[in-house]
């Protein structure tokens, strides 16, 4: 692996020397915040999107923002900077830093801040041409999904049923109700229209919501927010899941039934060429 340059409370050195202390509240509590930001060419794509979200996640649980948005760019471009690749996926968490183990907020406590970066390795074109298979499992996970939080447990066990499973992402559901991968959102189209679950607080509000929102609307794709069921999905004519690092994948099996006739559909060819033009625009 390459010794990436990365950002540490202040300065910058080699991700291998990079230490925190055992106490960061991150480590003991998983009190922290993160974002992943893809870059293309050098350039971030939807950074003042990641960034809101950022400050959305901050506010949530309280954490100060440590920096403003012209000093969070000026960090991450050097990080960038520093890397081999032109396409990465930036990684930035701030945890609500070092102190005594105690649950509540201590008084007086410094953010940790950490920004590193990879390379962005996409799905292979042949993945894209086949689609990927996923495995449906209940949604077992806290009520604050909204908030990006470093606290992945239930969306890491969720990840690993998938991957038991040898497919690509576990669609979770809750009660009966679509709610959204380990690490993605899910989206169905029944008839022409795409729909996602509403935006609140059993899902994350990935980037790519308001992205393939704003790409439906200019290519005259109908979309929806709304409660989609169990029944729903698996009688979509399409499936997709969406996220910074897969961009739009088309599912083609969930718990081996076929989805639609068993390949990627229309939409999600239009779709994705849609966010190829975005991403390069
Ligand atoms: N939901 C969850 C739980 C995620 O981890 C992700 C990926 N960060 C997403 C949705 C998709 O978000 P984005 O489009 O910003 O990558």
């Amino acid at each position: 692996m390459h010794d990436a340059l990365v950002y540490l409370n202040g300065e910058f050195q080699s991700l291998s020397e990079a230490r925190i202390p055992v106490l960061d509240r991150g480590f003991i509590f998983g009190d922290g915040i993160y974002e992943v930001i893809p870059v293309y060419g050098r350039n971030m794509f939807r950074a003042k999107q990641h960034m809101a979200r950022l400050f959305r996640s901050l506010d949530a649980i309280g954490i100060p923002n440590p920096h403003s948005e012209e000093t969070w760019m000026t960090l991450i471009q050097k990080v960038m900077d520093a890397h081999p690749s032109d396409d990465q996926m930036v990684y930035l968490q701030v945890t609500r830093g070092v102190a005594k183990r105690a649950h509540a907020f201590p008084k007086e406590v410094t953010p940790t801040v950490f920004i590193m970066t990879n390379p962005l390795v996409l799905p292979s074109a042949q993945v894209r041409a086949d689609g990927v298979a996923c495995v449906t499992m209940e949604d077992r996970r806290w009520l604050h999904c909204e908030i990006k939080s470093i606290s992945l447990l239930g969306n890491v066990l969720a990840a690993q049923h998938a991957a038991e499973s040898g497919v690509t992402e576990s669609i979770q559901f809750r009660d009966g109700w679509l709610t959204e991968g380990s690490s993605s959102n899910v989206w169905v189209v029944k008839n022409g229209v795409i729909m996602g679950p509403p935006k609140d607080h059993l899902i994350l509000e990935g980037i790519r919501y308001g992205l393939l929102q704003e790409l439906c609307e200019q290519h005259g794709i109908p979309f929806e927010s709304r409660k989609i069921t169990k029944e729903e999905v698996f009688a979509a004519d399409e499936l997709m899941i969406s996220s910074a690092t897969k961009e739009i994948l088309p599912v083609v099996r969930l718990d081996a039934q076929t989805i639609g006739n068993g390949a990627p559909g229309p939409i999600y060819q239009q779709l994705y060429a849609a966010y190829q033009a975005a991403k390069h625009a």
